[in-house]
Parts: structure tokens; C-alpha cells; sequence
């Protein structure tokens, strides 16, 4: 029998309703497996661990991410997948950031939560759980058919740095939107084996980081000099997310490139994200964006936004230097960029 890991961290999955103020809170683990009777009919062997106190996921910081990457890390050897109990709203984060956490992954960590609370009628706890709990456990030849840090959620696996929580009430919340689901359930469980990531038979590491000297500038028409002023300005900021319009581009105002040329002066990374969800920042394809590449602006091509930051934040944490980085940004490290 295939033993299976569960980490409960939190999120609606686990919450119940105030019976004063009827805002969702946390409850403890037990309470949550209670309501699943059909956990125990599953053919694995399962254990379960849990935060001392269960949280909202917009609570989540780096140090919980690595909490959650340091459990696995200390049980990799004990079990045969992993299930991260998680609410949706930073789920994608956690995900891109245990993507980077463990390296040379080979076993499943499925990350799944739900969008109404477990002990309601009509709950999409359960079926999330059950299956996340079954793709955990799927092997092939006595190898793990995931081995990849990956997200179920209402019938789509997807691969944790490429989804993205689109859907604040939907219970199809999340979407892949520059890469193929990795699996689907229906009456069976589809692996889709080539999107699925490849180990590379070496031992697990467990990367440590949690540099979050980043801040991201979204832009708008009739953003001011002042707010790009103040942000290149920030003590210690190590590196900018920009997110920009359509394939990249961004206005040629002069001031608005000489801040961006003071900022990179200063060794600050600047980092393309298009505010599109689907396709790719292609700096140079219009004049809007033919200066970043002069002045050295990171085209971020096809990343979402949660991987970018995670990105960001793991590699501002190793002792590469600012164009090793900037090199490695281009660069696929766990599948999360379309080379
Ligand atoms: N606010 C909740 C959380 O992220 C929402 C959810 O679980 O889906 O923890």
C-alpha cells in the first residue's frame, strides 16, 4: 500500500461558519477528516500532519512556505506522495514556491483545497480531496506517475507554476493558461504523460530562501512619475515585477525609460510580466517595447505572475550575481517558463 502524506495548512476546505459574525474560520484537522468517511476506503496508507493553527491562505507568508517544503523534505523518504491542504486565494503562490523549494523532486506534492467549506451540502472538498489523495498515490512501475509539485482542483490537474487562481466563486477556480493540463478526472483518472515533468534521478535538495525585497508596478494608463519614482526608490529593493500591457509593451515616455535606466543603474531587476494571462511578453515585437531590451529590462515570456515572484524571490536568495539571475529568469528551473 501506497502511503500518502497530507499536510493541512489551512483555507475554506477546513472552515466553518461563525455562529456570530457567519465569517469563515478555521477548524482543526480531525474535525476536517470526520467529515470524510470515504478516506478510510482509499487503498493507501494514510498520515496526516498539521499547522498548530490552520489559516486563511491570504495569511500565508515565505516562512510558511518553507514550514510546508521543510515537512516534506524531512518525510520524503517515509512516504510515497504528498497533499497540501491549502485555500485557493494564494494557493498558486505556495505552489511556484515548493516548485522552487524542492529540487529534484520525484514524488507527487498535490496541492488541493476547495471553494465551499467541507461540512456543506454541496462541498467540492470532498471529491478534491479524494482524487488529490489518489493522484498522490498513483504510481507506474513502481515510479510516481507525478512526480512534480502540481494543483487539482474540480477535475484538472495542473502543474502548480503554471496555474493561476482565475475564479473567485466558480468551482473551477484555477487555470493553466500557458500549459496543458497535466491530468483529468473523470469516470478514470487521465494522466497526460508528456506534459508531465521528467525527474532526473537526483537526490532531493531542499533550496532555502525567503528574499522578498521585490515590489511590482502594474501599469496603467496615467500612472505618474511619482509612484514609479517611489518604488525605484525603496531601500534594498533588490528587484521589480512590471507587469505590462498585451506582449509586453509599455509607454515610451522618456522619463518613464530614464527611471526604469536609474533603477537597472542601480542593480535592480526588472522583470516583464505580461497583465495578459494567456501568451507570451515578446520585447521588441512593437516600439512599446523595442527600449526595454536596450536598456536591459528581463522579458519574463510566458511566466505567470506567482511563479515570477516565487522566481524572484529563490533566486534573489541564492549568491548568483545580477546577470546570472536575470539569465536564469529567461530559463525554465522547474518547468514554469515555455523555452
Ligand atoms: N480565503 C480562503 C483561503 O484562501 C479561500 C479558499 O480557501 O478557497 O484560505
Amino acid at each position: 500500500m501506497n502511503s500518502i502524506l497530507i499536510i493541512y495548512t489551512g483555507g475554506t476546505i477546513g472552515m466553518v461558519r461563525d455562529e456570530n459574525t457567519n465569517a469563515l474560520k478555521a477548524f482543526d484537522f480531525d474535525s476536517l477528516i470526520s467529515e470524510i468517511p470515504e478516506i478510510k476506503k482509499l487503498k493507501c496508507k494514510i498520515e496526516a500532519t498539521s499547522f498548530d493553527e490552520p489559516i486563511d491562505s491570504s495569511n500565508m507568508q515565505p516562512n510558511n512556505w518553507l514550514n510546508i517544503a521543510q515537512i516534506i523534505y524531512d518525510n520524503y523518504e517515509k512516504h510515497d506522495g504528498f497533499v497540501v491542504l491549502h485555500g485557493s486565494d494564494t494557493m498558486a503562490y505556495t505552489a511556484s514556491a515548493l516548485s522552487f523549494h524542492l529540487e529534484n523532486l520525484e514524488k507527487p506534492v498535490i496541492l488541493t483545497g476547495s471553494q465551499l467549506p467541507i461540512g456543506e451540502v454541496r462541498t467540492d472538498a470532498k471529491e478534491n480531496l479524494l482524487t488529490a489523495i489518489e493522484i498522490a498515490a498513483a504510481q507506474k512501475n513502481g515510479k510516481a506517475i507525478v512526480p512534480e509539485v502540481a494543483i487539482y482542483f474540480e477535475y484538472d490537474l495542473y502543474r502548480g507554476n503554471r496555474a493561476t487562481k482565475s475564479d473567485a466563486e466558480d468551482f473551477e477556480a484555477f487555470t493553466s493558461p500557458n500549459y496543458p493540463v497535466l491530468a483529468e478526472a473523470g469516470v478514470s483518472l487521465k494522466f497526460k504523460k508528456n506534459n508531465i515533468y521528467q525527474p532526473n534521478g537526483k537526490k532531493l535538495k531542499l533550496n532555502q530562501f525567503s528574499n522578498n525585497h521585490i515590489a511590482t508596478i502594474k501599469l496603467y494608463p496615467g500612472i505618474t512619475e511619482e509612484v514609479i519614482f517611489s518604488i525605484i526608490n525603496i531601500p534594498g529593493l533588490k528587484a521589480i515585477v512590471l507587469e505590462t500591457f498585451g506582449a509586453g509593451n509599455a509607454s515610451t515616455q522618456l522619463w518613464f525609460i530614464n527611471l526604469l535606466i536609474e533603477a537597472i543603474n542601480k542593480d535592480i531587476i526588472i522583470l516583464n510580466i505580461s497583465q495578459c494571462e494567456g501568451g507570451s511578453v515578446d520585447q521588441g515585437k512593437y516600439e512599446t517595447s523595442s527600449a526595454f531590451n536596450k536598456i536591459g529590462v528581463v522579458g519574463g515570456k510566458d511566466m505567470t505572475y506567482e511563479a515570477a515572484v516565487t522566481k524572484l524571490m529563490y533566486l534573489l536568495g541564492t549568491d548568483l550575481s545580477t546577470a546570472e539571475i536575470k539569465e536564469w529568469l529567461q530559463k525554465p528551473l522547474r518547468g514554469e517558463i515555455t523555452e
